[in-house]
């Protein structure tokens, strides 16, 4: 594969799309819970003209979003974690 993007990590192993993926792993909100894994990626078929970030908890997705869109959504947790957070 030529042409990959800044973002992709290269490895293709035997697919097409480009891709750049982030995994968070959170404990339970309570006891009795299971932890959560949250898993961000960056996909982007060959064929299509701009990428789109999955997220998915656990095995589940969750959401599509187009760049502009996660980083509005990004922008928005971050200014409510700060918000929580303090103090
Ligand atoms: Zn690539």
């Amino acid at each position: 594969m030529t042409g990959c993007p800044a973002w992709c990590v290269g490895d293709h192993d035997g697919e097409r799309r480009h891709l750049a993926e982030i995994q968070g792993v959170y404990p339970a909100p309570s006891d009795g819970d299971a932890p959560y894994a949250v898993f961000v990626d960056l996909r982007q078929d060959p064929r299509e003209d701009r990428p789109t970030v999955y997220v998915h908890l656990d095995e589940m997705p969750v959401m599509q979003l187009p760049p502009a869109d996660a980083v509005d959504l990004g922008w928005a947790l971050l200014e409510l974690g700060l918000m929580g957070r303090e103090r």
